[in-house]
């Protein structure tokens, strides 16, 4: 991270940039991390509002779906702020990016498993309906068996994220579980919103359907919130150390 914030009497000022900015250039407020110094520990957080003078957003990234919500790069140009306006104490932004990120990968899960229950709803609707060798295609085991698949990997996605977000209401850790269920449903609905368009046959492939779109949106679910490769360190570097104190 090399955006900093310098203090400088009653106020902060703010270089750097930060890509990726979840409705950058929208937003009312960005809640920025910053280095107050050059240690390990030196990551600081803090609200600034959009409109300050030297806060700008780049144009937006063109992507292939999440077209609802603007990602960009927002840049700081000696941006000043009132120390009043960083959340903590100074050296606590990591350990406030980092919380943010459990509830954030639950958050991913949960909209993971809708997405998938959605492709497959409008895959088994399809499959009922149209027919080829004189029966609905619901009724070729070939087939199927791909909605079946569908089914269970909603359901174990479900299931985990649950889990997960039971462990967080009783107020016990549940970082490794936010991450299988991160993992787990993201990939599972990745796999279900594909075969969703194989279920859909030609029609799949277009946009007069929504499962085009449904495997697009899967995509990027894999993408943020930690990549699914980082959740896979997240566990397993979890397992190196002891058992996180989950349930297992
Ligand atoms: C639509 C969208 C919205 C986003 N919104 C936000 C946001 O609001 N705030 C925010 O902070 N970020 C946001 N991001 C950024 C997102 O979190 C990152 O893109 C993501 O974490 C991956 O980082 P990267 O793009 O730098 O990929 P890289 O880190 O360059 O990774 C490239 C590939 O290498 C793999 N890889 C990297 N390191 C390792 C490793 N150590 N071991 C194994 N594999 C590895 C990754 O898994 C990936 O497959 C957003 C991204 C997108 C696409």
């Amino acid at each position: 991270m090399r955006t900093t914030a310098r203090r400088d009497g009653d106020s902060y000022v703010l270089n750097g940039a930060k890509a990726w900015t979840t409705h950058g250039g929208h937003a009312d407020f960005y809640k920025v991390m910053a280095r107050t110094s050059d240690d390990r520990n030196g990551i600081s957080c803090f609200l600034v509002p959009a409109g300050t003078d030297g806060l700008s957003a780049d144009p937006p990234e063109r992507k292939m779906g999440l077209t609802g919500s603007a990602t960009a790069t927002m840049r700081f140009d000696d941006v000043r702020i009132p120390a009043n306006r960083r959340l903590g104490e100074e050296g606590e932004g990591l350990k406030i990016a980092l919380a943010g990120l459990d509830s954030g990968r639950l958050g991913i899960a949960a909209v993971a498993c809708g997405l998938a229950q959605g492709a497959l709803d409008a895959a088994v609707a399809y499959a009922r309906e149209r027919e080829t060798f004189g029966k609905p295609i619901i009724e070729h085991q070939g087939l199927a068996f791909v909605l079946a698949d569908m089914e269970a990997a909603i359901q174990s996605a479900r299931a985990m994220t649950l889990h997960a977000a039971r462990l967080k209401d009783a107020g016990r850790p549940y970082s490794r579980e936010a991450s299988i269920a991160k993992m787990v449903a993201t990939d599972n609905a990745m796999k279900v919103t594909t075969d969703a368009v194989q279920v859909l046959g030609g029609y799949g492939y277009t946009r007069d359907f929504p499962v085009e779109r449904f495997m697009r949106e899967a995509k990027v679910m894999q993408i943020f919130e930690g990549t699914n490769q980082i959740q896979r360190m997240v566990i397993s570097r979890s397992l190196a150390k002891d058992n996180n104190g989950s349930i297992s």
